[in-house]
């Protein structure tokens, strides 16, 4: 059974990163060949310099993203099969409590990781978005982000570790459950806390001080039965120069935030079809269908943790050589998505469906020709490519394909 595992696991490895390998040529190849002519709906509009440049950014980012992938695939390899989680499990052999010991083990191997993630996150910024004109970031600013991330994420992580750690030791056969209803409850809080605790820790957030665009948006968010805590400004330029808008928050702490990139280059009317845009998100209960999806998924997935727990062929199969509660948790958070991941284009074609409809509600709420000139601007000022290669974008985009958005509209 073990080996019928490390074969499986191999297999689908080799799948995944060659079909992502495979997609990422072929959206390359795509892209070039419509290099030096701009799609007749967007001629008016965006000019063959800015098409090009588009184009440019997408295959570096391409190329940078199929190099990641190939590290990602390698580390997974070398942690699991390669035995390398076994060795640092070894080290840490003189820690005499478990549950410390799976503690110390699970972050090492996460600081290995994002070890490996680091370069490529730098080259993005100061390489790829810094010649493109994009990035804002200082280095001073990079390292301090990270440090930030850090402690945010020992501080939320930390506790929701222990909590699964004990409730797998110490909790008879529906550990699983329990700990399901934590890991579900501590989601809904991070979302709730959100926007009032975890952002400003990046971020500075001021209310919106024009007061004809608010008188606009209030009217607007009166039309649609929506009531939010305040709208907001953020300060996305002093990392990036790509502008955007987005909601926050959950139940009563619901905000608005406008990236101050965003407000700067539309006018009042295409801002309101933008902020339309994602109202209809929530019209359409497209945050909470999602939170539901996740609860489904999480259950089964520690469904089948607990039944993989007990199965010494789980270990044995991935590189595991003494079994433990933590590497039980380790193996399933490493190796999970290359199990899973032909789900992938299933949530993008579902995602892409959400944002149909949160167009067709723009549409009705607010105004067609605006929001199409709002996509337009920001297609074209964040560099977005225009002609995607079909199959890529059926498999990894969130976001329908910019001629087919702007078709429908
Ligand atoms: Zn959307």
């Amino acid at each position: 059974m073990g080996e019928l595992l490390s074969n499986t696991f191999i297999t689908l490895l080799i799948l995944s990163t060659g079909i992502h390998l495979w997609l990422a040529r072929r959206h390359i190849k795509f892209i070039s060949f419509n290099k030096n002519k701009v799609p007749d709906a967007f001629k008016k509009n965006i000019s063959l310099k800015d098409h090009q440049k588009a184009a440019d950014y997408a295959i570096a980012k391409s190329e940078l993203g199929s190099k990641d992938k190939i590290v990602q695939s390698f580390v997974l390899i070398l942690l699991t099969i390669g035995g390398l989680i076994s060795t640092i499990s070894h080290f840490f052999d003189g820690i005499s409590l478990p549950l410390l010991k799976d503690i110390v083990i699970i972050l090492s191997v996460m600081l290995i990781t994002s070890l490996f993630d680091l370069p490529f996150n730098y080259y993005k910024i100061f390489r790829i978005d810094e010649k493109f004109g994009f990035n804002r970031m200082t280095k001073k600013l990079f390292f301090s982000d990270l440090f930030r991330q850090m402690i945010l994420g020992l501080c939320l992580g930390l506790p929701i570790l222990f909590i699964a750690l004990w409730l797998l030791q110490s909790s008879g056969v529906y550990w699983w459950v329990y700990l399901w209803a934590v890991w579900s409850l501590f989601n809904l809080l991070i979302l709730a806390i959100y926007p009032t605790w975890i952002a400003p820790f990046f971020n500075k957030f001021s209310a919106l001080k024009d007061k004809s665009l608010k008188t606009k948006i209030i009217i607007l968010l009166k039309k649609c039965g929506f009531k939010s805590q305040g709208l907001f400004v953020m300060d996305g330029s002093t990392r990036s120069n790509h502008g955007n808008a987005y909601f926050t928050g959950f139940g009563k702490n619901k905000r608005i935030v406008f990236f101050d990139t965003l407000l700067n280059r539309l006018n009042h009317n295409e801002i309101e079809a933008v902020l339309a845009h994602e109202l209809g998100h929530f019209h359409h209960n497209h945050v909470k269908k999602r939170i539901a999806m996740m609860f489904l998924l999480s259950f089964i997935g520690l469904a089948v943790l607990a039944y993989l727990k007990n199965q010494l062929w789980f270990y044995q199969g991935l590189g595991i050589t003494i079994p433990s509660d933590g590497s039980a948790l380790l193996l399933f958070m490493l190796t999970g998505p290359t199990f899973i991941f032909f789900i992938r284009p299933i949530m993008a074609f579902y995602s892409r469906q959400n944002e149909f409809e949160a167009d067709r509600y723009a549409k009705e709420h607010s105004s067609a020709k605006y929001l199409k000139n709002s996509l337009i601007k920001l297609y074209r000022d964040n560099a977005s490519t225009l002609t995607p290669d079909p199959l890529y974008s059926a498999f990894y985009d969130s976001h329908p394909p910019a001629l087919q958005r702007i078709a429908k509209l």
